[in-house]
C-alpha cells in the first residue's frame, strides 16, 4: 500500500494538471494549485477503523497527505488537540453546547503548524533547499521552525508592525532544532551541554530535556536583531 494516494496537482481555474513529483509554484495561469488524491483506490484499501487505531497525530491521515516517502516526514509532534466544553461561558452566552477546539497547544502555538509540517515535508521530499514566504505572523513562525528542522533555509518576510512574538520566533527558529524556545527550555539545554562537558552525562546516555513552555513565551526576553527590508531593497538591522 502506498504511503500517499496523491495522484496529481490541478488548477481549479483552468484545469491544467501537474505532476506531484516536481517542484511547481502557481499554475501558468497564475492560480494556486490544489492536490488531488486517488480516492477510488483508497476506498478499497483503508477503513475508518484502521485510521482510528493509529497514533493520534496528523500523520495518521498520511494516505490523504501529499508526502510519498515516510522518511521525509518532518514532525514536531503536531496532532490531535482537545475539544473543550466551555460550560460557564456557554451558559452566559446562552449557548449550552459551546466548545473550544484548542489549537494553541501544537508546536509554535497555532494551527499553522499543520500546514507547515506537511508543506515543509513535501518540500524536503522534492529536494527544496530554500524557501521564501510572506506572512503577517504565525504562519511565518511555523514555517521557519519546520524549515529549520528540515535543514531548509527559510526567508520569511512580514510587516514591521507584525507581532513581536511572531517576529522573534522566526528569527530564533534558524538557530534551534525544534519548538524548545521558551527560556526554561533553553536553560535546560544549556544545563545538558554543561553536564556533558563535565562528564556527568556519558556519551551513550539518553537525555530528555523538559520544555515547560510552547513557543517564545516571553518575546521581550529574546534579544535578537531582525533585518528590515527598506523601500530601496536594502536590508538594515534595526
Ligand atoms: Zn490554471
Amino acid at each position: 500500500m502506498p504511503f500517499s494516494y496523491v495522484s496529481h496537482l490541478y488548477c481549479p481555474k483552468c484545469k491544467k494538471e501537474y505532476s506531484p513529483k516536481e517542484k511547481h509554484q502557481l499554475c501558468e495561469c497564475g492560480s494556486p494549485l490544489l492536490v488531488a488524491y486517488d480516492l477510488e483506490r483508497l476506498k478499497d484499501n483503508l477503513t475508518p477503523e484502521a485510521v482510528q487505531s493509529r497514533e493520534p497525530n496528523l500523520w495518521r491521515y498520511h494516505e490523504l497527505l501529499p508526502v510519498e516517502d515516510p522518511e521525509k516526514v518532518i514532525s514536531l509532534g503536531e496532532g490531535m488537540t482537545p475539544l473543550i466544553k466551555m460550560s460557564k461561558l456557554g451558559k452566559e452566552m446562552n449557548i449550552p453546547n459551546l466548545y473550544m477546539k484548542d489549537e494553541g497547544i501544537i508546536p509554535t502555538g497555532s494551527f499553522k503548524a499543520r500546514g507547515a509540517a506537511v508543506g515543509v515535508s513535501k518540500a524536503k521530499e522534492l529536494g527544496v533547499e530554500q524557501l521564501a514566504m510572506p506572512t503577517n505572523g504565525n504562519a511565518g513562525a511555523a514555517w521557519s521552525l519546520y524549515s529549520s528542522r528540515a535543514d531548509i533555509k527559510a526567508t520569511v518576510v512580514m510587516p514591521k508592525d507584525a507581532p513581536v512574538i511572531a517576529r522573534n520566533e522566526c528569527a530564533v527558529a534558524g538557530e534551534l532544532e525544534g519548538s524548545f524556545i521558551c527560556p526554561e527550555g533553553a536553560a535546560t539545554f544549556l544545563a545538558a551541554r554543561r553536564l556533558r562537558e563535565e562528564g556527568w552525562i556519558k556519551e551513550n546516555e539518553t537525555v530528555v530535556a523538559l520544555n515547560t513552555g510552547l513557543g517564545v513565551k516571553y518575546p521581550n526576553m529574546v534579544d535578537i536583531e531582525v533585518p528590515v527590508l527598506e523601500r530601496n531593497g536594502s536590508l538594515t538591522k534595526k
